[in-house]
C-alpha cells in the first residue's frame, strides 16, 4: 500500500468559491475559538500559581486532544458561531485538528521530545493573512473525470484531468481516504490523499546500472550518453516575473505601521504575480517528476552525485539556477520512486572525483578547469565529453556498491570506488575523504 496526493487546480464558480471561502473561515473560527481557550486556561493556572494555590486548588486544565476540543465546540457553537448550519462540521474540524496538532508540536518541544525546530505556541488566525484551506475525512467527496466532488460545496469543475485517478478508484485498486481544499498562489486546488495497491514492475533493465551527472547548464547527462536538457522555465519567465514584480512595487500595498489596508489594484498585481511564480513551480517540478520516473521504471541501479546544495545555494552566482534545478528535489523523488520499482539509488560520496578520474584508465587528474568541457587524457588518450566522463564513473561505483538485499533505495554515502585508480604524483586516492573542493563543478 502506497499513500499518494492527486493534486489538481480547480475552477469554482463564484458561488462555490464563496462557500469553499466560507468554510475555511469556519476552520479559521474554530482554530481561534479553542485556542482562546487554551489560552486562557493556561493564563488562569499560571496566575493561581503565582498567587500560591497549587494542587487541587488549581482551575482544572483544558484538554486540547482533538476528541475534547471537538467535544467541547459542540457545545459552544451555538454562540460562537451561531450560523454553524451553514458550513460542513468538517470545516471546524479542520481548524480544531490544526489546533490539536500545534498545541502538542509546542507540548512535545517544550519537554523535549519533539525532534527537528522547536515548535513555538500557536498564534491566532489572521483573517487576511491565514492560508485558507479545509479538509474532509467523512462525507461523500469523490474525484470524477472532471469535476470533484466535496460535500456541501457540490461538483467543482476541476482545471486538469482527473481520469486517472477516477478510473483507479472505479477499478478497485485506489481509495480516497481525504480531500483537502487549498488556496495557494490565487488558485483553489484539490488535493487526494489516496491509498493504493497499485504494484510498480520491476525496472525494465533490471540489471542495468546508470550514472547521473547533475548539471546546470544540462538538467542532466546519463551514462549512456544522453543528453536531458533543463527545464529552464524560471529564466524563460523571468523577465515576466520582474514586470509584475515591478507593477505590484507601484500599487499601494498594506503598511502594518499604519494599518493600511492593500489597494484593490494591489491585489489584483498580487494574484498575478502569485500566479506566475505557481506556474513556473508547477512547470519546473512536472521536468523532475517525468525525469525521475523515466529513470526507476527503466533502471535497476541509478548512481547520482551527493551534492552539496545547501553549500551551492549560498553561492550566489549559482544560487538561482541550483534552486532554479531543484537538485535535492530531484533526489528526493529519484530515491521513493526507485523504492516503489524495486530499484536502488547509490549516492556517491560527496569527495569522489567524478569529473577528474578517467573513465577510460582511471588516472586521476589533479586540476579540471570548469571551462574544460571535453576530458582529454594524457595518460591513455581518451577523449569524452565531461560530463558523460563524470556520469560514467558514477555508473561504475555501482560494481562496488555493497548490496544487501537488491531492493531499496540504498544510501551509500561512504563509498569508496574500486575502479583501477593509477595514482600520479600529488594526487591522492579517489574516494578518500580529504580537504579538497567539492564535486561542484560538474554543476558548473
Ligand atoms: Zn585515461
Amino acid at each position: 500500500m502506497t499513500l499518494l496526493a492527486y493534486r489538481f487546480a480547480l475552477d469554482p464558480t463564484p458561488s462555490q468559491e464563496r462557500a469553499l471561502r466560507s468554510h475555511a473561515g469556519a476552520a479559521r473560527v474554530a482554530f481561534n475559538w479553542g485556542l482562546a481557550r487554551v489560552k486562557a486556561n493556561l493564563g488562569q493556572r499560571e496566575a493561581e500559581k503565582s498567587y500560591g494555590i497549587a494542587g487541587d486548588g488549581l482551575t482544572s486544565p483544558v484538554s486540547w486532544s482533538l476528541y475534547s476540543l471537538r467535544k467541547d465546540w459542540n457545545v459552544a457553537k451555538d454562540t460562537v458561531a451561531p450560523w454553524w448550519r451553514e458550513c460542513s462540521k468538517e470545516a471546524f474540524n479542520t481548524g480544531l485538528d490544526h489546533l490539536a496538532r500545534a498545541l502538542k508540536n509546542w507540548a512535545g518541544s517544550r519537554k523535549g521530545k519533539r525532534k527537528g525546530k522547536p515548535a513555538g505556541f500557536p498564534r491566532f488566525k489572521s483573517k487576511r493573512k491565514a492560508r485558507l484551506s479545509v479538509r474532509w475525512t467523512t462525507g461523500s467527496f469523490r474525484c470524477e473525470e472532471r469535476h470533484a466532488v466535496l460535500p456541501r460545496i457540490g461538483r467543482v469543475k476541476l482545471h486538469e484531468d482527473g481520469r486517472r485517478l477516477a478510473d483507479l478508484v472505479a477499478a478497485g485498486t485506489a481509495r480516497v481516504l481525504s480531500v483537502t481544499a487549498g488556496f495557494e498562489r490565487g488558485r483553489w486546488f484539490a488535493s487526494f490523499a489516496v491509498e493504493t495497491g497499485v504494484s510498480r514492475p520491476a525496472p525494465r533493465h533490471r540489471d542495468a546500472v546508470v550514472g547521473i551527472d547533475l548539471g546546470i547548464k544540462k538538467l542532466a547527462v546519463l551514462s549512456t550518453g544522453e543528453e536531458i536538457p533543463n527545464p529552464r522555465h524560471m529564466s524563460g519567465a523571468l523577465r515576466k516575473l520582474r514586470r509584475l514584480a515591478r507593477t505590484l512595487s507601484r500599487r499601494q500595498g498594506p503598511d502594518r505601521r499604519t494599518g493600511r489596508r492593500p489597494s484593490n489594484r494591489w491585489e489584483r498585481a498580487s494574484a498575478a504575480l502569485g500566479r506566475t511564480q505557481g506556474r513556473v513551480t508547477d512547470q519546473r517540478k512536472d521536468g523532475l517528476h517525468k525525469l525521475t520516473t523515466r529513470l526507476a521504471s527503466e533502471f535497476g541501479t541509478v548512481v547520482v552525485e551527493d551534492l552539496n546544495v545547501a553549500g551551492m545555494v549560498r553561492n550566489r552566482r549559482l544560487a538561482r539556477h541550483v534552486a532554479d534545478a531543484s537538485f535535492g528535489e530531484f533526489r528526493r523523488q529519484l530515491e521513493y520512486k526507485a523504492a516503489w520499482h524495486g530499484g536502488r539509488v547509490i549516492v556517491a560520496d560527496r569527495w569522489f572525483a567524478s569529473s577528474k578520474t578517467c573513465s577510460g584508465c582511471g588516472a586521476v587528474k589533479a586540476k579540471l578547469a570548469l571551462s574544460e568541457r571535453t576530458y582529454v587524457c594524457t595518460t591513455c588518450g581518451t577523449v569524452l565529453d565531461r560530463d558523460i566522463n563524470a556520469a560514467v564513473n558514477l555508473a561504475r561505483l555501482a560494481g562496488s556498491a555493497p548490496d544487501s538485499n537488491g531492493r531499496g533505495a540504498d544510501r551509500q554515502t561512504g563509498l569508496v570506488p574500486q575502479v583501477a585508480v593509477k595514482r600520479q604524483p600529488g594526487t591522492a586516492p579517489a574516494g578518500q575523504t580529504r580537504s579538497l573542493p567539492p564535486q561542484g563543478e560538474s554543476a558548473a
